[in-house]
This record gives C-alpha cells, sequence and structure tokens, in this order.
C-alpha cells in the first residue's frame, strides 16, 4: 500500500515520481511509480484519468498489488510529475461517499444490504437485496441520505489491525488482509474499502434516485450524486419547461394533459379507421361499375398496404370478380390477387411464376396471395402475366 498518495490525501492532485517499472499490457505500455495519486479502477470505482510527464493516462490497473499507469506514449526520463483530472476525481469523490450515505441508509430504513456498487459514466447503482420496493421506500432512504449530507458529518479513513475488526460495526464483511482500511461516515457508516472519499458529507451535495428495477432476485437502484445531480436536474428542468410551453399548462397539468392528449389520440384513431372502412366501400363500389370485365386489374401508388388488401377482398365478395391490384410505395412494390368462389383457379400457383418478376416474395390461399418486391418497372408485366393465366380459367 506504499506510495498509495490518493489513500492519504484524496485532494491532492500534483506529485513527484521515480518510474521503478515498465510494463508491456495488451500492447499499452504500463509504468509502475514509487508513489502516485492515481487510483487504479477497482471496488465499483473507476480510475483516475490526467497526464504523466505531459503524457496522457488511458488507465490505471492494479496488479499484483502494483498500480499500473496505462500511458498513450513512452517516457523517456526517469523522474517523473503527475497530475490527475480534478474533475473526475471529485466526481468520484462525490459519487462513492454517496454510495456509502446511501447504503446505510437502506439497511436503516429497509434493512437491505448492499450487494454490489458500481460508478458508471452518466450514473451509478447499487444491488440491494429486497425482494419488494415502492416509491415511497426510497423515498424515505433518500431523506434519510440526505440528511446526513446537511449535517455535514466528517468523512474520515484509517487502517485497523486485522484483530480489531470486531470493535468496529463494519456493513459488510472485510477483505482477508492483514491491515483493514476503514473508512467512517461520523456515527453513522463504517465500511471497509479502498476508494477516494470526501472529507465531509456536505461535499457530497445531493444524493437523488433516478430508477431501480429487479435484476436477479434482487434490486437494482440507480442513482446520481452532487455535480451529476444538478446536471441531472437541469435536463430535466429543460424537459419540464419545453412540455409547459408546448401544452401552455403549468407544471402540475403536464401529466393531466398528455392522458388527454392521448385519449383523444386513441379516438381519433378509432374514427379515422372507420372512415376509411366507409371510404373504401365506396371506392370498391365505384371500381365495380367502372370495370368492364370480370378481371379488374389496377396500378394504386402511395397508399397503405391495409387497404388496398381491403378493397380487394371486398370486391370479391361483391361479385364473381378476380382482382389483380398492384401498389407502388416508396421504393417496393406489392400484388393483390384474389378472386371470389365461383372462379376456381389456385392463385398460388401465379406466385412462383410472377414474383421473380419483381424480384419478390409472397403466398398466402388458394383465393387471395401477396407479393412483395423490389423492380417497379416491372409491375405492369407481373400483372399482364397474372391477367394471362387467370383469363383461361373464366
Ligand atoms: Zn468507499
Amino acid at each position: 500500500m506504499n506510495g498509495r498518495l490518493y489513500l492519504e490525501d484524496p485532494y491532492k492532485i500534483e506529485f513527484e515520481a521515480e518510474i521503478l517499472e515498465k510494463i508491456n499490457i495488451k500492447n499499452k505500455l504500463g509504468i509502475v511509480l514509487d508513489q502516485t495519486c492515481f487510483y487504479p479502477e477497482s471496488g465499483g470505482q473507476p480510475s483516475d484519468r490526467g497526464e504523466i510527464n505531459g503524457k496522457k493516462v488511458i488507465k490505471v490497473l492494479e496488479l499484483n498489488d502494483k498500480v499500473v499507469h496505462l500511458i498513450e506514449e513512452d517516457i523517456s526520463e526517469k523522474k517523473v510529475r503527475g497530475i490527475i483530472d480534478w474533475n473526475i476525481r471529485f466526481d468520484h469523490m462525490q459519487q462513492h461517499t454517496g454510495q456509502h450515505i446511501l447504503s446505510q441508509s437502506f439497511i436503516k430504513i429497509l434493512g437491505a444490504e448492499t450487494l454490489s456498487f458500481h460508478i458508471g459514466e452518466f450514473e451509478s447503482t447499487i444491488d440491494v437485496n429486497l425482494k419488494s420496493i415502492d416509491g415511497e421506500d426510497i423515498e424515505r432512504v433518500e431523506l434519510l441520505a440526505n440528511e446526513i449530507i446537511y449535517q455535514n458529518r466528517d468523512v474520515k479513513s484509517y487502517f485497523i489491525r486485522r484483530d480489531e475488526v470486531e470493535k468496529y460495526k463494519l456493513r459488510k464483511a472485510p477483505p482477508n488482509k492483514d491491515r483493514i482500511r476503514i473508512v467512517e461516515i461520523e456515527d453513522f457508516d463504517f465500511s471497509a474499502c479502498g476508494g477516494t472519499h470526501c472529507k465531509k458529507t456536505g461535499e457530497v451535495g445531493i444524493i437523488k434516485v433516478k430508477k431501480w428495477e429487479k435484476m436477479k432476485g434482487n434490486f437494482r437502484i440507480y442513482f446520481v450524486c452532487g455535480k451529476r445531480a444538478l446536471k441531472d436536474y437541469s435536463e430535466k428542468n429543460r424537459i419540464i419547461n419545453k412540455l409547459i410551453s408546448e401544452f401552455s399548462v403549468n407544471e402540475k397539468e403536464i401529466i393531466k394533459s398528455v392522458e388527454r392528449l392521448r385519449t383523444e389520440c386513441k379516438d381519433y384513431r378509432k374514427r379515422l379507421s372507420k372512415l376509411q372502412e366507409k371510404l373504401v366501400f365506396y371506392e370498391a363500389e365505384e371500381i365495380i361499375q367502372s370495370s368492364k370485365e370480370k378481371i379488374i386489374k389496377k396500378v394504386f401508388k402511395e397508399r397503405e398496404v391495409n387497404e388496398i388488401k381491403y378493397l380487394a377482398l371486398k370486391i370479391i365478395k361483391r361479385g364473381d370478380f378476380a382482382v389483380i391490384f398492384g401498389l407502388e410505395k416508396g421504393q417496393r412494390v406489392h400484388l393483390f390477387m384474389g378472386r371470389s368462389e365461383k372462379i376456381s383457379v389456385d392463385l398460388r400457383k401465379i406466385v412462383e411464376r410472377i414474383a421473380p418478376l419483381i424480384e419478390g416474395r409472397g403466398g398466402g390461399r388458394p383465393d387471395y396471395i401477396e407479393i412483395g418486391g423490389e423492380r417497379k418497372e416491372n409491375l405492369e408485366k407481373a400483372i399482364d402475366e397474372a391477367y394471362k393465366y387467370i383469363k383461361t380459367f373464366i
């Protein structure tokens, strides 16, 4: 544990060191220093980022008790100067300290242990052993967690010997090591942890649970702390303000407005489909009246597939007709063929004859088939082929 400056002072961001070793890890150059401020990814906390002698540190790993800094370019000097990205470090401190507070709050309010923890790029998660949870439970937990923040309690860290563990009410079993690092939130939480934390709970700013979902028989809690929570609040406020101006209502009426709009939309859709049905009925009559023979051919452009299908079915029920309808829609073409009961042709036999013409595929019943294809330019030809075939049965 020697030389891990972040354990003594997580606020220290610059340091001087000597290169002890260079290691190749998956074609990336890793360097080991005699001391470092860089936190290596572990225990759910991602690694720090920053620079060593002006060279970018891509990732920091823990390998056989050594801290290995993966850098983008080799460093020729032996003595180096490192600087970590403070914004990322402080963000991790806020999320991580917030997690300790939140995990203990889950124990105090719901008796739920934290099973795992992860700081993600946008939000952090803990998995808690709960079989069920609701919004009110979450609010109670959040309230306690944020009270602990407002009370601005001290957060201390120190090492203890293994035989002293019994004296501390640790939140979870400590690692099997001779010396164990304790992170203590004054009179609230004791946890064995090697991460970086704030000095005072007040620095966490706020803890907000965003959502929760079932995960392998437990619950996964998504939360944000500090600046992430502020960013999240700003984003939500922007959305709310946009909705307020779209609906011309106040904040509290937005949900009602959305619900009303949804109901209206549903009603309109129903009415529209009824009107469409009626229209198709009249259209079918019109087509029948103007056709001179029993086989009716027609090409439609940019209509709904279902509408044309409905139209075809409507006509073959009205009398002894066979219909061959083509539809050009976007880049595709569709063919619809149907016949009345008295015309005894198995339309499925047409599919293999004309589907290749439009590079299409299809099928159906003996009295009704559909083919969808790509070659628009051959639509008329396909219709003529189908016509010739059907004609022999009439
Ligand atoms: Zn921690």
